[in-house]
């Protein structure tokens, strides 16, 4: 029954696959996009047990996700640095300080800082999960998949709102005054308020038509990335979403550690692939996901970082040939990247061990090296690889979020003035009143298509950068 909205709906997306090269912006896309931020840093706040970060999150679910975006609305900026530096760790690090000097030395127990301490919780999602997804999934699906990278990021968007069916329009709410206040004095790189303010907006156009409009191109998208469209909600795939909402747990919980003023690194790796949940998916040490991945809860200091800050062994203690690499970061580094150099062998315990020398932005080290053990699989036959997942996904590891819109809002039946709200309201799906308050669908004409001009930028201008 709802053909003829499709019918428009497939013209008006005709006409802005035209526009898109027109605005110039095309570039390797290298991320997911917003809306999947914005599930990651939610999925994830809906895991969490701490006391006080579960408060926060069920209080500021909006200022979680305006930070969940922030980082790349930036990329809409002339100042392509606008987007590029909050990614990373001095940024997070700056943001730290300044809530520790404004709020004093407990943050969490001074209500006012609550909205900036869920905003900074969103921003870092945001980076770890950039790099989460783009390390192992993108790295993975550009080898398996056959559609042109360029435009990966926002099918992931497409295929979450699709297919889900997932989305989250926030209302925009960012103190650009203390933003550009941490650019320029943490990071000597100014920023104005109001172009903070610009890219929000831009940014929030860009969720909102995909959410609104290109999501019924889903079909089109994952002709060109079959492996990714199955495997991004999967809680099998590493670097799929649940797995980046999994590594922004521990994120959480050690931003919250620094915002305490503890600078104990014992906890400050905060996801490993592979491990007891994300077995390692192959033997070929060539492939993304036959590397060891390491995620970090605190810049660590590059100059404490060699071949031999990790070793691996097998069950018989021989030691295995890897090499120790930094994935993009800053100043600061947060992704340790080990590549052995040769094929894993089936069936065997191997153990790799991140040794104490390791030093935080702050100086610190583990007290003991930190040991991960994890087991390779077995192929069907002697020679093959591991075989590939199968059978349906296990469950959500964040049902609340998922059930909060089964439905999207305009499928519920016409005659309904306004869509009921979710089924099973929680704290959670109370705070998600940004989605139904999300603007009427509008009439698909040339005025409308100029005002989604500024979206575009914001869908295909979306990349980090490959810092060297
Ligand atoms: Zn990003």
């Amino acid at each position: 029954m709802h053909a003829p909205r499709i019918s428009s709906k497939k013209r008006f997306l005709a006409a802005l696959a035209c526009l898109l090269p027109t605005l110039g912006v095309a570039g390797t896309a290298s991320a997911t996009g917003m809306q999947g931020h914005i599930y990651m840093a939610q999925c994830a706040a809906e895991q969490v047990t701490e006391p006080r970060l579960r408060a926060l999150f069920d209080a500021h679910l909006n200022d979680l996700s305006n930070g969940a975006f922030f980082p790349d609305s930036g990329y809409t900026a002339e100042d392509h640095d606008q987007g590029e530096i909050p990614h990373w760790e001095q940024y997070v690090q700056g943001y730290v300080e300044l809530i520790r000097s404004r709020y004093g030395d407990k943050p969490l127990e001074n209500p006012d800082a609550a909205t900036h301490v869920a905003f900074l919780m969103g921003l870092a999602a945001h980076g770890i999960t950039d790099s989460t997804f783009d390390s192992l999934l993108y790295e993975r699906a550009d080898q398996v998949d056959p559609g042109d990278m360029d435009t990966f990021d926002m099918a992931m968007d497409i295929f979450l709102v699709h297919d889900h069916p997932r989305y989250y329009l926030p209302e925009i709410a960012v103190d650009t005054e203390t933003q550009s206040e941490i650019f320029e004095q943490k990071i000597a790189h100014p920023v104005t308020p109001d172009a903070i303010k610009k890219a929000m907006s831009t940014a929030r156009s860009g969720i909102f038509l995909v959410a609104e409009y290109l999501y019924i191109g889903a079909d089109e998208y994952g002709a060109k990335f079959p492996w990714a469209r199955q495997s991004l909600r999967d809680p099998r795939t590493p670097g799929g979403y649940p797995f980046g909402a999994r590594v922004t747990m521990g994120y959480y919980r050690e931003i919250l550690r620094r915002l305490d003023g503890n600078s104990s690194a014992d906890g400050v790796v905060i996801g490993a692939y592979p491990d007891e949940a994300y077995p390692l998916a192959t033997l070929d040490n060539t492939r993304p996901d036959g590397r060891i991945v390491l995620f970090f809860g605190e810049g660590m200091d590059r100059a404490t970082i060699d071949d031999a800050v990790v070793t691996v062994r097998d069950d018989a203690g021989t030691v295995v040939p890897t090499k120790a690499s930094v994935y993009r970061g800053d100043k600061w580094a947060n992704v340790l990247l080990v590549t052995a150099q040769e094929p894993w062998k089936a069936a065997t315990k191997y153990t790799a061990t991140l040794h104490k020398s390791i030093k935080t932005l702050a100086g610190v080290s583990p007290t003991e090296d930190i040991v991960f053990p994890f087991t390779t699989c077995t192929p069907d036959s002697p020679g093959g690889d591991c075989a590939a997942q199968a059978g349906p996904p296990p469950a959500s590891p964040c049902p609340k979020l998922d059930e909060a819109y089964s439905m999207r809002p305009e499928d519920v039946p016409p005659e309904e003035e306004e869509p009921p709200p979710p089924t099973n309201v929680n704290p959670v799906a109370e705070q998600e009143s940004g989605c139904t308050a999300a603007p009427a669908r509008r009439e698909t004409n040339a005025g409308s298509l100029l005002a989604l001009a500024g979206a575009c930028v914001a869908l295909v201008a979306r990349r980090r950068g490959r810092p060297s």
